[in-house]
């Protein structure tokens, strides 16, 4: 069925994902992704914006497939050069991508808006479905460790995510002006689709920002979330150690303890199928089905699943 208005909310890989099971699947033709921000950071001065990266080179196929993320036949040149140069180059830039640091960073010293910049890069990409941003102002994730606050990019690219996390805070939601296209689109959506990215750092921040939580709240959406988890662990990454410094189990539990309040639906891999019980008694409808998504067609089927399971449980509860 086509014209069904859906809202992808994305981090980086596990958002990519979801993003292009959505994008190539049944539904493509209504779906809008609000992506996160709050991984963005400054390198070599250029403003390096990870997780709408990996959104725009995954959408446009110009992805490195084994990585995850990153430019594909990327080189790494200039990093090089700066090395010998004495910077610090534990941030993976390559070649290629250091071309859309340049160009991010060159139109924003015009004035031109983040969500403006997205846009002229998921154009140049090819990108077949609008990346929203839930701000233009400045949000950035800061991981408190025993040993002090650091940068997100601190945390989980240079320190390899091994540092315990004590709490993690997202500087500037609170003041950021949430963006009209995203609230729109939020108040206007028939479902809106929690990709299995991270409940915490990557969802957690986009719903940091106060106004949009509250969209989502009083949006009259069916609102479906897959799990990140898979036979209680993480596919990749640290969403297991983020839940628990927010005292949540690594679990379907957890996964709901963090959306919950706006969670009607959540799709769980047969490996967590005896959390499904749980999840029912709070009201919560369940999907149970293979969630880890290695090829495209892995993606398509999947969100095409979560999308036919959402509005077949919308179209029940209304009746
Ligand atoms: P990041 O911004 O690159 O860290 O990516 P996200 O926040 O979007 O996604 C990270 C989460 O995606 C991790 O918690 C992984 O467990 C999860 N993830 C990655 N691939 C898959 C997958 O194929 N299936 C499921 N269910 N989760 C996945
Ligand atoms: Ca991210």
């Amino acid at each position: 069925m086509a014209g069904v208005n859906i809202t992808l909310l994305a981090g980086g890989v596990g958002g990519a994902k979801a993003a292009e099971g959505l994008a190539f699947g049944h539904y493509a033709q209504g779906v809008k992704v609000i992506g996160n921000v709050a991984d963005d950071d400054e390198f070599h001065g250029l403003w390096v914006s990870p997780d709408i990266d990996t959104l725009i080179y995954s959408l446009g196929d110009q992805i490195d497939r084994q990585q995850g993320w990153g430019r594909k036949g990327e080189s790494h040149q200039t990093l090089k050069e700066l090395a010998a140069l004495g910077q610090d180059t534990w941030m993976t830039l390559g070649d290629l991508d250091l071309a859309t640091h340049i160009y991010r960073t060159q139109q924003r010293k015009q004035g031109v808006s983040m969500s403006d910049i997205t846009q002229g890069l998921a154009t140049r990409h090819g990108v077949n479905l609008p990346i929203l941003l839930p701000t233009d102002d400045m949000v950035q994730t800061r991981v408190k460790t025993p040993t002090g606050w650091l940068s997100f990019q601190e945390f989980f690219v240079r320190e390899h995510c091994q540092p315990d996390v004590i709490e993690v805070a997202y500087q500037g939601a609170d003041q950021a002006t949430p963006n009209a296209a995203a609230l729109a689109q939020l108040s206007t959506s028939d479902l809106i689709v929690i990709a299995p990215s991270n409940p915490v750092v990557s969802i957690g921040a986009i719903l940091a920002i106060p106004d949009i939580r509250q969209a989502v709240i009083d949006s009259a959406a069916y609102v479906v979330a897959v799990s990140p988890l898979i036979g209680g662990k993480t596919v990749k990454g640290p969403a297991d150690k983020m839940l628990a410094s927010e005292g949540k189990s690594v679990d379907s539990k957890g996964i709901y303890d963090s959306y919950q309040g706006f969670i009607d639906g959540m799709v769980i891999d047969p490996q967590d199928a005896q959390e499904a019980d749980w999840l029912l008694a709070q009201g919560v409808d369940v999907l149970v089905t293979p969630t880890l998504m290695k090829e495209r067609d892995d993606k398509v089927s999947l969100l095409d699943q979560v999308v036919a399971f959402a509005l077949d449980k919308q179209a029940m509860r209304a009746a």
